[in-house]
């Protein structure tokens, strides 16, 4: 069984707890001294760094929400001065809540380092060859990948995603052996493959590693005989770092989680009380080796079940159920985070007000679809046609910019969904 850090991957539980209650310590005492925020928050609950005994201490400090990450923007988050930072990422095409990320060069190091891991784990080495196809800009994603990837040896093609007839072309020249993607890009490609005439066989792909979006075990078995691949999970937070933060092992039974990195909690987000182990409920994660963007208890959204039970691959890092849905605040589109928010605040843009709509999330030809219904009112009525058509192609492009990507937006009669249900994601992932 191959591992990137034995010493790490397959410490004692109680080396694990030890190693984060030092790291704990460390990143509480830095954000204290340079994070107005922390300092804030923590003097409201009347706790100081040095009143930390243990891990489960972490309970007495208050959770941290995107909100509170853009309240921030765009340096008033971070833990070292700009000068120590070395790259700048954002979190979505969001613009309205802005997040700025900053890492380090340590930070840069660490995400490759936990990529090396998760690589190594399904089997990838320095004869791979590595097809990244997950976009490449300025939200942070496959750079994590990429690092990790040259940090074990294996040859790197930054292809980013799209032009899917030119990616199975590449993959079939330059023999690549592994696919990093989302699975919606994923089964774009086996479709491509399929229209080209291109025999997975004759190919040299073996491994998959799909993350970014939600998706199932009927996909991951789709995936595995359209292109003939061990296809496995990877899950990363824009406000973390992409891929990375945990992953399947070869035994396909949960994601681990890099403890040396993160302290995992699951909570029930409406009493916000922690749950025991095995009851699914929200995902939130500290950062305990993160310089430059450290954060304390941040609630994920995502909805999950933690099991700190051994593994069968050796690896005594917990490991995180698969995520299938967010709590109602997030929804993952596209492989991108949006929120309702976001959609009312681009309609009250163009409308002048806030007519009452809902996201209609679907899965046609394995790639998501976004309809936003909005609803007839006096804010948005038009006796005219021709200003009505104007006005909704007026929506059409003021939300697909803010998104990043094209929308459907159609004006319907009131009545035609409930107003309380802003959302309605009829795409099946189980
Ligand atoms: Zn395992």
């Amino acid at each position: 069984m191959p591992y990137w850090n034995e010493r790490i991957e397959c410490m004692t539980r109680q080396d694990i707890e030890q190693l984060q209650l030092e790291n704990l310590q460390a990143t509480l005492n830095r954000v204290y001294k340079n994070v107005r925020h922390y300092r804030k928050v923590f003097r409201k609950v009347d706790f100081m760094p040095e009143d930390l005994q243990s891990v489960e201490d972490i309970r007495k400090l208050p959770f941290i929400t995107r909100r509170d990450l853009s309240r921030n923007y765009p340096y008033d988050m971070f833990a070292v001065p700009l000068r120590e930072v070395v790259r700048l990422h954002t979190a979505s095409f969001n613009f309205d809540d802005p997040v700025v990320i900053g890492f380090t060069e340590n930070d840069i190091r660490s995400w490759a380092e936990l990529m090396a891991r998760n690589l190594t784990a399904v089997g990838v080495g320095k004869d791979d060859v590595v097809q990244i196809a997950l976009t490449f800009g300025i939200i942070t994603g496959p750079f994590g990948v990429q690092g990790g990837a040259e940090k074990i040896g294996a040859s790197v093609i930054p292809i980013s995603a799209g032009r899917l007839y030119q990616q199975v072309k590449i993959m079939r020249d330059f023999r690549s052996t592994t696919l990093v993607s989302t699975p919606t890009v994923a089964l774009g490609l086996a479709r491509a493959m399929e229209e080209m005439n291109v025999d997975p066989n004759s190919l040299a792909l073996k491994h998959g590693l799909f993350g970014s979006e939600p998706w199932s075990e009927n996909t991951r078995s789709d995936l595995e005989s359209r292109l003939h691949v061990t296809a496995t999970d990877t899950y990363g937070l824009t406000e973390i770092f992409g891929p990375g933060v945990a992953w399947e092992c070869p035994e396909k039974n949960g994601l681990h989680i890099s403890e040396d990195h993160f302290i995992a909690e699951v909570i029930d987000p409406e009493t916000l009380e922690p749950l025991p182990p095995g009851e699914q409920g929200e995902l939130v994660l500290t950062t305990i080796a993160k310089e430059a963007f450290p954060l304390i208890r941040l609630r994920t959204g995502d909805m999950t079940r933690i099991d700190y039970s051994p593994c069968a691959c050796g690896r005594t890092h917990c490991r995180i159920s698969r995520i299938f849905k967010r709590t109602d605040e997030v929804i993952v589109v596209k492989g991108t985070s949006i929120t309702p928010e976001q959609v009312g605040q681009a309609i009250a843009r163009v409308s002048g007000g806030q007519p009452n709509f809902q996201l209609v999330i679907t899965r046609e030809e394995d790639a998501d679809q976004l309809l936003v219904m909005v609803e007839i009112s006096d804010i948005n009525f038009f006796d005219e046609m021709k200003k009505q058509r104007r006005f909704v192609e007026w929506l059409h492009r003021e939300i697909s910019e803010t998104l990043g990507w094209e929308v459907a937006v159609r004006l319907v009669e009131p009545g035609t969904f409930d107003p309380q249900k802003r959302v309605r994601d009829e795409r099946r992932f189980i």
